[in-house]
């Protein structure tokens, strides 16, 4: 079966008690029981709901793995993921992972003490040598934001598995539509599905999905225990924007190709970052593993007054944070994603003042072109 097909057809794309066409909203906290003892299969709604297992069920399949299980966020998963970890432990993780985990990281589990080093994970003998006994897991992302660096999947998950340790991944840029890096080995994916399986910039979830049912057990105990589990509307929202996945993503990223070539024309940009470029590094890696350069583009003013003025002289993508809903979104890393980010370490990244990244939403290309010409020939 095509994936495109696949995506339609989960097994639980039909409400099994009614024949529904959309598993209804299960809006309920708790579930009456016929026996005080044996209980039925629903019994409270932190712990399961039936239109969260109907999405739980969906990203599973999707991602090739054998357990789902859908977050209050992107940041919800990820921080649930690791609490498999304890004190003392200690984890690999990509240096320009989202900024989102590097706050959290360098902050709350610090404290409670799981260590971390970073590292450039376009290189795999880095992540090799930063392994140390203690070291649990090794945490990936790629394409990686904001500079789009390209992880190889299969040489990570390789020294995972070389080395004992867990293979972690975020596959929000991709989606599982263009990239499943379970395929190449990886034990844990993670989403923000806030971005592109949501699609259409209106609520916040987070997705973890688990290669062995046995790593998704502890996943499934953290989720109930610590509780930051996706309510039904938003997991029904979730649930409706994959069904439209593959026809947003195959045009967002044909947009995203368009508008990537295109800046590389224009005598203003210094750069542009996208994995779809032939002059990309790592871009073979990338389409081996991936199926296209996705749907965000970075790209390099001459400095942070012209990457401003771009910015404040734009009419059509939304100046915002996030991405991968269908309308475009701009935004600026400097003060926004990677704020957190102290100034020399950012520098240090190549995330410049001038830098700009573009999530590319469904407008005519040829539109959203025009809009940037204007504003970037504008002068003050
Ligand atoms: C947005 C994002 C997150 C965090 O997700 P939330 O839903 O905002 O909590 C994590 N990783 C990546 C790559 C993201 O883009």
């Amino acid at each position: 079966m095509d994936y495109k097909t696949h995506i339609l057809h989960t097994g639980k794309d039909r409400d099994p008690y009614t024949n529904a066409a959309s598993i209804p909203i299960y809006q309920v906290s708790t579930f009456a029981q016929d026996d005080p003892v044996e209980f039925g299969p629903y019994e409270y709604g932190r712990s399961t709901n039936p239109t969260r297992d109907a999405l739980e069920h969906t990203i599973a399949l999707l991602e090739r793995g054998a357990r789902g299980y859908a977050f209050a966020s992107g940041m919800a998963a990820i921080s649930s993921v690791f609490l498999l970890f304890k004190p003392g432990d200690h984890i690999v993780v990509a240096e320009d992972v989202y900024g989102g985990t590097y706050r959290v990281l360098t902050t709350i589990f610090q404290r409670w003490g799981l260590k971390h080093t970073f590292v450039d994970m376009t290189y795999p003998e880095k992540i090799e040598s930063a392994i140390l006994p203690e070291t649990k897991a090794i945490f990936a992302e790629t394409p990686s934001n904001p500079l789009l660096k390209i992880t190889d999947l299969a040489a990570v998950a390789g020294i995972a598995k070389k080395k004992g340790v867990l293979a972690i991944i975020d596959n929000t840029f991709m989606s599982p539509y263009l990239q499943r890096p379970i395929e190449f080995g990886f034990d844990i994916v993670v989403h923000s599905a806030t971005k592109f399986l949501g699609g259409h910039s209106d609520l916040i979830a987070g997705l973890a999905v688990t290669k062995d049912v046995q790593v998704g057990q502890q996943i499934k105990s953290i989720q109930v225990h610590f509780g930051a589990i996706l309510g039904p509307q938003d997991s029904w929202l979730i649930l409706r924007g994959i069904k439209t996945l593959s026809a947003r993503m195959d045009a967002q990223q044909k947009n995203a190709q368009f508008i990537a070539e295109w800046l590389s024309t224009q005598p203003a940009v210094k750069r542009v970052y996208y994995p779809g470029l032939a002059s990309h590094p790592g871009r073979d890696i990338h389409l081996r593993q991936a199926s296209g350069g996705g749907a965000v583009v970075s790209f390099e003013l001459e400095n942070g007054d012209a990457a401003k003025n771009v910015l404040s002289r734009i009419t059509l993508p939304l100046m915002a944070v996030s991405l991968g809903g269908v309308e475009s979104i701009l935004s600026y890393p400097a003060t926004m994603s990677h704020a957190a980010m102290p100034p020399s370490e950012r520098a240090a990244r190549g995330i410049t003042d001038g830098l700009v990244r573009l999530s590319v939403g469904l407008e005519a290309p040829e539109d959203l072109c025009e809009d940037l010409r204007q504003a970037m020939e504008a002068k003050e």
